[in-house]
């Protein structure tokens, strides 16, 4: 069953909006395989989202992630990586459809409530950064 990783923000968990977001996963088909809450450092920060690092918002990004804890799963199910994707809506809450994550939680681009895996390739080293094998059932 295909496997994707889900980060709520800094900004969704101090809302406290992390049991309305599982339920957006949990009323979809998408399983929560794995599931913690952790505080980032900058250096993990830095790492996890490494390919952005020459985007001009790199360093607001890495400093909002690390703001505050954050709540990392594994989402299973069929198609999970897309459907998470779509769950979520696009990446500026501005622009995502009604009904999305991020339409009814995130208040700006920077500040969207959720992070989810773009591909499947992506999803399985993503998972690996948060999760090891005897953590996911
Ligand atoms: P995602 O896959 O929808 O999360 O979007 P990306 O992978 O393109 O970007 C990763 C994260 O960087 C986004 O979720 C945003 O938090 C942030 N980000 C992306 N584009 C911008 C931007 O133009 N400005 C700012 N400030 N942040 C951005």
């Amino acid at each position: 069953m295909e496997q994707t990783l889900s980060i709520i923000k800094p900004d969704a968990v101090a809302k406290g909006v992390i049991g309305k977001i599982v339920d957006r996963f949990e009323s979809n088909g998408l399983r929560i395989a794995a599931a913690k809450k952790l505080q980032l450092s900058q250096a993990e920060a830095e790492s996890f989202y490494a390919v952005h690092s020459e985007r001009p918002f790199f360093k607001d990004l890495v400093e909002f992630m690390i703001s505050g804890p954050v709540f990392a799963m594994v989402l299973e199910g069929e198609g999970a990586m897309a459907k998470n994707r779509d769950l979520m809506g696009a990446t500026n809450p501005q622009e995502a459809e009604p009904g999305t994550i991020r339409a009814d939680f995130a208040d700006s681009i920077d500040a969207n409530a959720v992070h989810g895996s773009d591909s499947v390739e992506n999803a399985k080293n993503e998972i690996k950064f948060f999760f090891c094998d005897r953590e996911i059932v």
